[in-house]
C-alpha cells in the first residue's frame, strides 16, 4: 500500500512540496520556449518533405494547428511572472503542463504513424529520426517534471519500437531495439537528475530557514544589545547611536528642533544605602514606568546607567514648551513611591539642551545637557535647566581659568584674607579663618569657590592648599598666642594618605602650634568617600589639631556621620541666617542646631552674620560664635592685626537681646 502510494507520488506533482514546485516551474520557464521553437522546427523540417507525397491534413493543417498551439504556449509562458503565481496556481500550471505532453505526444505519435504510411523508406528513416530527436529534446527540456519526461519516453518509445521491431528490413528492427536501450538509460539518467535536483532544493530551502533563524536571532541580540535589561528602557549604547543619527542627518530634517535631556535622581544613593540593592532596582523600574507614563511614545527615554536616563524630544509642541514638560516630570517625581520596604520620596532633576542650536554633535549635546544639569543640581536642585549661552560663557571662562591655574605663577598670585571669628558675649576675637585669593594678571580676581572648583576638577588642588597653608601659618605666627587658624580643605585633599601626610609635613614645619589650628571639611567633601576621609581626619587629629564641619545644614546633615566623624566644631551654614530675623521656622532649625552642638559638646560657629537683626535672633536661639560681614569683611593681614588691636571688646549684645525678646 505504502509503495503504491509512493508510487503514485512519484507519478504526480506534489502540492505538499510548494518550494519545490516553484523551483521547478522556474527551471520550466527557461526552458519550455526553447522546447517550443526546436519542437516547430522539427515539425516544419518533416512535414515540407512530404507535401505533396501524402493528403494535405496531415502534411500542412495537423502541422499548422501544432505550430499555432506551441506559439500559444510560448505566449502563455512569456507573459507568466513567477513571483505573482501562487503556490496553488503552480501545481495547476505543473499539472497541465504534465497533461498537455501526454495528449501531445500521443497526437504526435499517431501523426507520425499515419504519415509513415504513405512514406518511402527513405522517409521513413526521416520520420523515425524526426520522432526520437524531437523525444530527446523534449526530455531534456523537461528534465525537472520527470513524470512527464517518463510519460513522454513511454508513449513515444513503446509504439515505435512494436513499430519498428515487426518491420521486414533489418536496420529498422536493429534501430528500434537500439532507441528502447537508449531510452531506457535515459530515463535513469532523468531520475537521478530530478534526485539530485530536489535533495539541491531541499538543501536550498534549509539554508533558508537557518539563514532565517540566524536574522531572527540577530535581530534579537541586537534588541537585547541595545536594551537596558532592568528597566526594558533603551539602554545607553541605544540612546548613543539614536542621537548619533539625529546628529548625522542629511535629509529635510536636518535642522529640525530636537531637545536633548539627561535626568538624574536626587535621593537614589541614600535609598540604595538603606534599603539595599534590590529595593534600589524596584525603585528604578517605577521610575521608569512613571517616566514612561508621563512622557508617552513621542519622547525617546532611555537609561543610561545608575540613576541617569536620557531623554530625546522631537515634538513642535514638546519642543517648545520643554522647560513645561521638565517640570511635569520633576513634580511627578516627587510623589511617594510604593517599594517593597515601603514608601519613599525622592526628586529628579534635569538639564536639557536645544539641537543644533546648542550642539552639533553628541558628545556636544551630551556634555551640555550633563552641564545644564549639574548646574540645576547645585542652584535649583529637583528643577529642569535648560542650557543656555549665559552656561556657554561660564565654560569658556572655566577653561580659561583651568588654563592660568596650570600656567599661573600661583606662590605669587596666590594670597590669603583673614576674617575674624566672634565670641558674641564678650566681643573677643577667638580665631580667623583663612580664606584664599587669586590675583591673576590676565583673569584679575577669581572667586575662590570658582578656582577651587576648577583645581579640584584638575586634581591640582593639593598644589593649592599646599601653598594655601604655608601662607596662612606663617602669617598666623604673628598673632597673639589665644587665638586659633581655621583652614579650609577640598575634596582631594582628603582622598588620599599622601595629600595628608603632605599637610601634616607643611603644619610640622611651620612655627604655628597644630593645637591652634582647625581644618574646616564640608560634609560633601566627606560624603565622596567617607571612609578615606574618616581615616585622614583621624590622622590630622592625632596632629593635634580640631576638625570643623563647615556649611552645615546644606548637604545631608545627617547626624549618623556627626556623630561617627572626628568632630570639633560644627559651622551653621550662611543660608539659614538670611532669614533668621524674619522667619520663625529658620530660627527655631538654628536653635535646634545649637542645642545639639551644645549636647554632643560641640564648638558652634554662626556663619554669615550682617545685620544686628540677625545677630539678635541668633542671642536669642543660644547662637555664640559669629563669623560675618557684622563683625568684619575677610581682611589682608596687616588689616586683621590692626582689628585685633582696635576690638579688644564689642558688648552691644545685651540691649539686642532685649530687644528681641518682645517679639
Ligand atoms: P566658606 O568656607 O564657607 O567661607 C566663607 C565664605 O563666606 C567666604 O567667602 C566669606 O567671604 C563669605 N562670608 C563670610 N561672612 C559673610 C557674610 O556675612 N555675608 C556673606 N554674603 N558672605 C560672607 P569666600 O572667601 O568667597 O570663599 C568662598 C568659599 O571658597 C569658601 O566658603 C570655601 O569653601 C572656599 N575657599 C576659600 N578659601 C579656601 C581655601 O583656602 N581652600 C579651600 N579648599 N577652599 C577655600
Ligand atoms: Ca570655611
Ligand atoms: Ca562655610
Amino acid at each position: 500500500m505504502l509503495f503504491f502510494k509512493n508510487l503514485v507520488n512519484y507519478f504526480t506533482i506534489n502540492a505538499l512540496e510548494p518550494e519545490l514546485n516553484r523551483e521547478r516551474f522556474s527551471a520550466l520557464m527557461k526552458q519550455v520556449p526553447l522546447m517550443y521553437s526546436i519542437l516547430t522546427v522539427n515539425l516544419i523540417s518533416l512535414a515540407y518533405p512530404h507535401i505533396g507525397s501524402a493528403p494535405d491534413y496531415l502534411t500542412i493543417y495537423i502541422p499548422a494547428a501544432f505550430c499555432l498551439v506551441f506559439l500559444y504556449r510560448n505566449i502563455v509562458y512569456y507573459r507568466t511572472s513567477l513571483d505573482n503565481l501562487k503556490d496553488d496556481k503552480i501545481v495547476k500550471r505543473l499539472n497541465s503542463t504534465v497533461i498537455l505532453s501526454i495528449i501531445i505526444s500521443i497526437i504526435f505519435v499517431i501523426w507520425a504513424m499515419v504519415l509513415a504510411q504513405y512514406a518511402s523508406d527513405l522517409m521513413l528513416v526521416h520520420i523515425v529520426f524526426f520522432l526520437y530527436i524531437t523525444l530527446y529534446c523534449c526530455i531534456f527540456c523537461l528534465l525537472h517534471i520527470m513524470q512527464s519526461a517518463i510519460y513522454l519516453t513511454l508513449i513515444i518509445i513503446l509504439p515505435s519500437f512494436l513499430y519498428l521491431i515487426t518491420h521486414e528490413e533489418l536496420v529498422f528492427k536493429a534501430i528500434g531495439v537500439n532507441s528502447l536501450l537508449v531510452s531506457a538509460g535515459l530515463i535513469f539518467l532523468v531520475t537521478n537528475h530530478y534526485k539530485n535536483f530536489t535533495s539541491l532544493v531541499a538543501q536550498k530551502i534549509k539554508l533558508t530557514e537557518q539563514s532565517s533563524q540566524l536574522e531572527k536571532l540577530n535581530q534579537n541580540n541586537l534588541q537585547l544589545a541595545n536594551m537596558d535589561s532592568l528597566t526594558s528602557l533603551p539602554n545607553r549604547r541605544s540612546f548613543f547611536s539614536q542621537l548619533g543619527e539625529l546628529t548625522s542627518r542629511q535629509d529635510s530634517l536636518k535642522h529640525q528642533t530636537t531637545i536633548v535631556g539627561l535626568l538624574d535622581l536626587d535621593g537614589f544613593k541614600r535609598v540604595n544605602d538603606v534599603f539595599g540593592h534590590p529595593t534600589g532596582d524596584d525603585l528604578l523600574v517605577k521610575t521608569s514606568e512613571r517616566l514612561h507614563n508621563i512622557l508617552g511614545e513621542d519622547i525617546v527615554l532611555a537609561r543610561l546607567g545608575g540613576d541617569e536616563f536620557g531623554l530625546i524630544i522631537n515634538k513642535a509642541e514638546d519642543v517648545k514648551n520643554v522647560i513645561g514638560v521638565g517640570e511635569k516630570i520633576c513634580e511627578a517625581m516627587r510623589l511617594p513611591f510604593k517599594l517593597r520596604e515601603g514608601s519613599v520620596q525622592i526628586t529628579a532633576t534635569i538639564g536639557f539642551v536645544e539641537y543644533p542650536t546648542m550642539g552639533e554633535d553628541s558628545k556636544t549635546l551630551f556634555e551640555r545637557a550633563d552641564y545644564a544639569l549639574c548646574y540645576s543640581k547645585q542652584n535649583s536642585k529637583g528643577k529642569p535647566v535648560i542650557f543656555s549661552s549665559d552656561h556657554e560663557t561660564i565654560i569658556r571662562e572655566v577653561s580659561s581659568i583651568e588654563h592660568q591655574l596650570h600656567e599661573a605663577d600661583l606662590n605669587k598670585e596666590l594670597s590669603i584674607m583673614f576674617q575674624p571669628i566672634v565670641d558674641m558675649h564678650s566681643g573677643k576675637t577667638k580665631g580667623f579663618e583663612a580664606l584664599a585669593r587669586w590675583n591673576n594678571p590676565i583673569l584679575g580676581y577669581v572667586r575662590p569657590d570658582i578656582f577651587i572648583r576648577s583645581a579640584e576638577q584638575m586634581g591640582t588642588v593639593s598644589k593649592l592648599t599646599s601653598i594655601l597653608l604655608s601662607k596662612a601659618l606663617k602669617l598666623a605666627c604673628e598673632w597673639p598666642d589665644e587665638l586659633y587658624m581655621s583652614f579650609n580643605l577640598s575634596i582631594h585633599d582628603l582622598s588620599s594618605p599622601q595629600t595628608v601626610l603632605n599637610i601634616i609635613n607643611i603644619v610640622e614645619k611651620s612655627n604655628f602650634p597644630n593645637d591652634r589650628i582647625v581644618f574646616e571639611v564640608t560634609e560633601t567633601a566627606v560624603m565622596h568617600d567617607f571612609e578615606k576621609a574618616n581615616e585622614a581626619l583621624h590622622m590630622l587629629k592625632l596632629l593635634g589639631a580640631e576638625i570643623a564641619l563647615d556649611d552645615f545644614g546644606t548637604g545631608y546633615s545627617s547626624l549618623s556621620y556627626v556623630q561617627r566623624m572626628p568632630i570639633d566644631r560644627l559651622k551653621i551654614d550662611r543660608s539659614f541666617i538670611n532669614e533668621i530675623d524674619t522667619d520663625k521656622n529658620t530660627r527655631n532649625i538654628v536653635r535646634t542646631i545649637i542645642d545639639l552642638c551644645n549636647n554632643l559638646d560641640l564648638y558652634c560657629i554662626v556663619e554669615g552674620v550682617e545685620t544686628e537683626d540677625q545677630l539678635a535672633a541668633l542671642e536669642q536661639v543660644g547662637g555664640r560664635y559669629i563669623q560675618g560681614y557684622y563683625y568684619s569683611r575677610p581682611l589682608v593681614p596687616e588689616d586683621a592685626l590692626d582689628y585685633l588691636a582696635q576690638h579688644i571688646d564689642m558688648p552691644k549684645v545685651k540691649t539686642l537681646a532685649e530687644k528681641w525678646s518682645n517679639v
